[in-house]
């Protein structure tokens, strides 16, 4: 007979350690929760009960709870159910994913798109896809952790640049000896709000021969004409950069991804990348939903416009109480308290005031910049936005001036 077992037959080595990783965080205020939403994701949501004005979603546009979406996602249900049943590449491929990805390449002026089962996967499976041993990737300090663990994945020779930082960018490739060089950045950065210098970075990459990917997770959607995000945002021709990502999850309210680019790229993306190829298909009705959010995002200029609005209104109002904003000109709009401490103490006392704003702590963002990540989406309206500058004045005293004598 076996001995009896500890808890639900977990090894005692690895219990002990499982128990010490939780009660680490826990000491250090970095242990993470979900908070269960009963309510459709929108402006006002319920948490466990309690209605709050909701500042954190990434649902820059309003959309995903928007009546033509949800109307488009039961339309697509009934026309072609609910899972995909395969990979595209075994029978899982529909006609409303092959209709999604041509309007997605018809809206971004691309030859090509293929569609990932959302942004983590897209990011990995390029990554691994695009480079090996004997390459070389250069990424900005800052981007997002799919990124940086898809680019370690790769066996490629990996490299952080100083965020925004062409000139130290320039200096790494040009002493570097790879086969071919990959670069990459967050269009819009996800933590701090900021748009990547792109002018300057293809002057460094053009003349390296280097192919430049942009990360459009917060961008696609935002910024740009017709949400077409950081390459039109510099008002640059739409093959001024190879490869773009998108995810379909934030500023489109729905879910997925997409890699877009020359035809030869994304055919070969679609033999290289594995984590589009051994993977189930989004469901179609998904895609179809998806469709409907496309013609939101091209069409609904005034959901940016607001968005716009809402940003210059939240920036002022903060600046104005003396809180350490970010350089920030989107719906992303940080403010920076320190200690991870700090930041789950102004979140939660927000909280209790009928807000929800998520704390970033690290190992997100560095030691010591915990913030509170506040995101405005079109949802909001200047009446929401103003009663959370009332609280938030109420709350300055206790969290601005102590910052200043902490760095004092
Ligand atoms: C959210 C995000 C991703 C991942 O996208 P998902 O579709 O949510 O998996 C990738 N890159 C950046 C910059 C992101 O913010």
């Amino acid at each position: 007979m076996l001995p009896a077992g500890p808890v639900g037959g977990l090894p005692g080595d690895w219990q002990a350690w499982l128990g010490q990783v939780l009660s680490e965080r826990a000491e250090a205020s970095l242990l993470r929760r979900c908070r269960t939403m009963d309510s459709a994701q929108g402006a006002r949501v319920q948490v466990e009960g309690r209605w709050l004005l909701n500042f954190c979603s990434n649902d820059y546009l309003g959309l995903a709870a928007e009546p033509t979406l949800r109307e488009a996602l039961i339309a697509g249900v009934r026309e072609s159910g609910v899972g995909a049943g395969a990979a595209g590449l075994v029978c899982g491929h529909h006609r409303e994913h092959e209709a999604l990805a041509e309007e997605l390449a018809d809206w971004l002026g691309v030859e090509s798109v293929l569609l990932f089962g959302n942004g983590y996967l897209a990011n990995v499976g390029i990554l691994q896809g695009l480079a090996s041993a004997g390459d070389a990737v250069f990424q900005d300090r800052l981007n997002h952790a799919s990124l940086l663990d898809g680019g370690l994945a790769s066996g490629a020779r990996h490299q952080r640049y100083a965020h925004g930082d062409a000139a130290d960018l320039a200096r790494r490739l040009a002493a570097g000896e790879a086969r071919r060089n990959l670069v990459i950045s967050d269009g819009v950065f996800s933590m701090d709000g900021d748009i990547a210098p792109l002018p300057a970075l293809l002057t460094v990459t053009q003349p390296q021969q280097a192919l430049l990917m942009l990360d459009e997770a917060h961008a696609f959607g935002v910024i740009g004409e017709q949400g077409r995000g950081t390459v039109s945002h510099f008002g640059l021709a739409a093959d001024a950069v190879p490869l773009r990502m998108g995810t379909l999850g934030k500023a489109f309210g729905v879910y997925g991804a997409f890699a877009a680019g020359p035809r030869v790229l994304i055919d070969a993306l679609q033999q290289l990348a594995r984590t589009a190829i051994y993977t189930t298909a989004l469901p179609p009705a998904l895609a179809a939903a998806t469709r409907a959010a496309l013609v939101r995002v091209r069409e609904d200029d005034w959901r940016r416009q607001r968005l716009q609005v809402l940003i210059a209104r939240l920036r002022a109002g903060l600046l104005s109480q003396g809180w350490d904003l970010m350089d920030s000109s989107t719906p992303i709009q940080p403010i920076r308290v320190g200690s991870a401490e700090r930041a789950l103490a102004l979140s939660a006392a927000l909280a209790e005031r009928g807000f929800w704003v998520g704390a970033i702590r690290p190992p997100t963002v560095p030691a010591g910049s915990a913030r509170l990540r506040l995101t405005l989406t079109a949802a909001h309206d200047e009446a929401m936005v103003d009663d959370l500058l009332a609280v938030l004045a109420e709350l300055a005293p206790a969290f601005v001036n102590t910052a200043e004598e902490e760095s004092a």
